[in-house]
Parts: C-alpha cells; structure tokens; sequence
C-alpha cells in the first residue's frame, strides 16, 4: 500500500470453513481456521475480510444459529482492525445468507458489542442468482437493503455481471455488460451516491490475458461513474 494508491484491502476466507456445520468436529476445526484467517488480516492491517455464509446441512434455522455462534467466537478469539464483511450469497443448496432478511438474522444473533465489527458484502452476480432483480427493480431492491440491512452495513460491493439467470441459484461470473444483468444495473450502481465510497471488487472472469480483462473492466465501470 505504501507503494500504490491502493487505499483498501480486504482478503477473502477459505471456501472450506463452514460455520454452520451440525458436524461438531467439522464446525470446531472451521471456528479455528476462520480464527486463524482473522488474526491474519489483523497482523496484516487489512480492512476487511470478506466470508460467505456457511452451509445449514440439516435444518436452516439451527444452521442460522451455529453460523452466529462461530463468528462470535471467533470475533471474541480475535480483536483487531479488520471489519469482517458476510456476503450475501446466490443460495445455492443449502448456503445460508441469500436474502436480505436472512442475513439481518444472521447478524442480529451476533452480540450487540461485537456487531459493530461485521457488515456485510453485496455480490451483484450472487443477489440475482438469489432472486433480486436489478434490471428491472433497482429501486426496490436497494429500498429493501436499506430496510432489512442497512447502507451503513455496507462493506463492500463485488461488481460482477452473471451467466445465469435472475432467481437460478447459480452463482456463475460473466464479464460486466456481457451477462444477464447487462450494463444499466452497473450504471446505476456506479452513480448510486448511498454506494459513491463504498469499496467495489470485480470478480469478472480473467480470460486469456488477466491484466488486460481486468483493466478493461475497470475502465468500463469508471466510464459509468464519470456518466
Ligand atoms: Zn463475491
């Protein structure tokens, strides 16, 4: 950072860790490894660490409930700068936090004194594969974050457009304005004064030549925030 104008950095856990396993041995080993991959971010002074809901397995509402009971221990294990952001997911099987609603659950089961250390990250290509359409509802759907969430909630943003269909549960990346979402969402997104600071990610497909897709990207949605 000391080298570039980067002026956030966040890391992303492990896809392995489940947090709302009902296995007691599988759920206490991924409280240790979220442990571990907390204390690294703090050592590191990153600002956040982005992690997705884990998988109930069993029945949804004990899932909610293990979920909520590892980020706390681990909050409590592990105390330092990093803001942990949980990322609405596309709801693929039996993956929790795919709603707003589910996900302000989640996060009110964490204790008051601690909540002030999670948000949450929104996932373009994940909220439409949930149900959340963006096309042709934007206003409605951002009015229902603000309700259910809160923009104050709001960490982190990953800008990506989506091979699969609005409300499939596939959480498939496509390149922004080349998927099923298309640029107008985009366009809103990046001149939305309740997201103009909020950290924005792509996580666009890399191609042949990573550097260059990126950079296209990029200036792609830079384009749409200077209008
Ligand atoms: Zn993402």
């Amino acid at each position: 950072m000391t080298e570039t104008k980067v002026r956030w950095t966040c890391a992303h856990d492990s896809y392995l860790i489940n947090l709302a396993s009902p296995d007691d041995a599988l759920r206490a080993r991924s409280v240790e490894s979220f442990s571990v991959e907390l204390r690294r971010c703090h050592a590191l002074g990153l600002d956040a660490l982005v992690s997705h809901p884990g998988n109930y397995m069993d029945d949804r509402a004990s899932g909610i409930a293990r979920n909520a009971e590892g980020i706390t221990a681990a909050l409590e294990a592990e105390v330092g700068p990093t803001r942990l952001l949980m990322e609405l997911t596309a709801g693929q099987g039996t993956v929790l936090g795919s709603t707003f609603g589910e996900m302000a659950d989640l996060l009110s089961r964490i204790p008051a004194a601690l909540r002030r250390r999670v948000g949450v990250c929104l996932d373009t290509a994940h909220i439409w594969a949930a149900g959340y359409d963006l096309v042709t509802d934007y206003d409605g759907v951002f009015a229902q974050f603000g309700d259910l969430l809160g923009f104050e909630t709001l960490g982190c943003l990953h800008l990506n457009d989506s091979k699969a269909k609005l409300g499939s549960h596939l959480d498939r990346h496509e390149l922004i304005a080349e998927g099923t979402i298309g640029e107008q969402a985009f366009r809103r997104i990046m001149t939305d004064e309740r997201m103009a600071t909020t950290p924005k990610v792509i996580e666009t497909p890399k191609g042949d030549t990573p550097a260059e897709t990126d950079g296209r990207m990029l200036r792609l949605l830079r384009s749409y925030a200077a209008g």
